[in-house]
């Protein structure tokens, strides 16, 4: 592997025939310092059943019952000038985003 050391940085790193572009983390760097936690959970969505923010490992309930709307759905619809459900965001949120949309 020819990546790069303790600085981080660009790599690169061939696999069974295929040169592969890597980023390797700086070494050292612990949560302290970046100043932020990093929360690992599952996908998130409404359930209407549970009445909040849910995961497969906290809501037993039917699909019927959850409001998921994907990254892509989400776009779409903002791309559109529509705001998503009020269980998935804020009107306020939700008209910043559109606008943003519109800029681009
Ligand atoms: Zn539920």
């Amino acid at each position: 592997m020819a990546a790069e050391g303790a600085g981080g940085g660009a790599g690169r790193v061939e696999e069974d025939g295929i040169e592969l572009a890597i980023r390797v983390p700086r070494q050292g760097v612990g949560l302290d310092e970046l100043g932020i936690e990093p929360l690992m959970f599952e996908h998130t969505f409404w359930c209407n059943e549970c009445e909040g923010l849910a995961s497969n490992k906290t809501c037993p309930h039917d699909q019927d019952a959850r409001l998921f709307l994907s990254g892509t759905k989400v776009r779409e619809m903002l791309g559109n000038g529509e705001r998503p459900p009020h269980e998935f965001s804020r009107d306020e949120v939700a008209d910043i985003l559109i606008d943003a949309y519109k800029e681009d």
